[in-house]
């Protein structure tokens, strides 16, 4: 179940910075401005996550969107002014503090302070080499797949539909025609108790379980933290539903009904020497009155097939029974054979020369 996720605020917390110019450690970001020790006014760049322990809450923050850094005298600003404070240049967005990354940690899991140092070493190195275009596409087994692939639906159209055209002669005649019998039988089953049909008999019912359904079960979160660039973060937790499997318990009944069922099939056969009829379905009480045993019929099917030769080949072909009627022996007939399995499409097939 993929639901999503649900977010509850948990607070607004003071970044940490350490001041670039003296060293100090530590500093507030959004109480402290300006270095306490030496003043220098403070590099949003040079702010971290503190860890768990350290963390300062900020009470009924008013968030005005990311600092600025004047870029005439390198003031840092609220995000909402629009002239330094300082020397009255206009401010854009483009000095924006940039934001840090957010971090998620389980609900289990404590924050440790984020590793300023590491951190701009990485982004240095990162500026100073170009990143490694990622290698983007497939791997080399990728491509051999597909290749095969279309090699294979290639082959399979080919096989499909690539025909060649061939002259075969009339070797043999057969003809079949079939009954399907069906046969009113005692079916065993089972089912739900609610749908079991009206004419079921000899029931047994029990009570089991016959599948299941998940419940809601509580929440797993995890808490995340977003830098809002103007010295703050604020916390949260992203949460998403747990579920768990119930069984789900109903009524099950095994039970026999009576039902028409396919049974056998009457065949009768030849060839243009003997006389085309319906096989005898010797139905059992075929007359009124069902009873178990008794016997009926469900479908008739007939086939008129050539028999064809073609140098060595030889090919069957179900043909319309006109045609079939008036072939001859010997007699010529154009169709197409699949080029790869040698298949006949009797579908083309008609006496050559007409
Ligand atoms: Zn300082
Ligand atoms: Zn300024």
């Amino acid at each position: 179940m993929a639901d999503d996720p649900k977010i509850y605020q948990d607070g607004v917390y003071e970044m940490l910075w350490d001041c670039k110019f003296c060293g100090t450690e530590k500093l507030l970001g959004k109480t402290h401005k300006f270095c306490p020790s030496c003043g220098a006014t403070q590099d949003p760049e040079w702010r971290y996550f503190p860890s768990d322990a350290e963390k300062v809450a900020v009470k009924d923050h008013v968030f005005v969107g990311a600092d600025k850094t004047c870029p005439a005298c390198n003031t840092l600003l609220a995000g909402n002014v629009e002239f330094c404070t300082r020397c009255g240049a206009p401010q854009t967005d483009a000095a924006q503090a940039k934001l840090l990354e957010s971090r998620t940690r389980a609900e289990s899991e404590t924050f440790e302070r984020e590793d300023r140092d590491a951190r701009q070493v990485a982004e240095a190195r990162g500026l100073n080499t170009p990143a490694p275009t990622p290698k983007r596409g497939l791997p080399w087994w990728g491509y051999a797949l597909i290749v095969l692939v279309v090699a294979g639906i290639g082959f399979g159209l080919y096989a499909a539909f690539a025909k060649r055209e061939v002259v075969g002669t009339v070797e043999s005649f057969a003809w079949e025609r079939t009954i399907s019998i069906d046969r009113f039988s005692v079916v065993p089953s089972r089912s739900l108790c609610d749908a079991m049909p009206l004419d079921a008999y000899s029931v047994s019912r029990s009570y089991e379980q016959v599948g299941s359904r998940s419940v809601p079960d509580g929440e797993t979160c995890n808490v995340r933290q977003v830098d809002q660039g103007d010295g703050t973060f604020r916390q949260e937790r992203v949460c998403t539903t747990r579920y768990r499997e119930e069984p789900v318990y109903d009524y099950v009944c095994s039970y026999s009904v009576n039902r028409w069922v396919p049974g056998r099939t009457a065949v009768a056969n030849g060839d243009k020497s003997s006389a085309i009829v319906w096989p005898n379905p010797n139905l059992s009480c075929g007359g009124t009155g069902v009873t178990l045993g008794c016997e009926r019929e469900a479908a008739r099917r007939e086939a008129y097939t050539l028999n064809l030769r073609s140098g060595e080949e030889r090919y069957a072909c179900d043909v319309p029974f006109a045609m079939w009627d008036g072939a001859r022996i010997e007699q010529a007939f154009n169709f197409q054979v699949g080029v790869v399995f040698n298949n006949p499409d009797c579908g083309t097939i008609k006496p050559a020369g007409g």
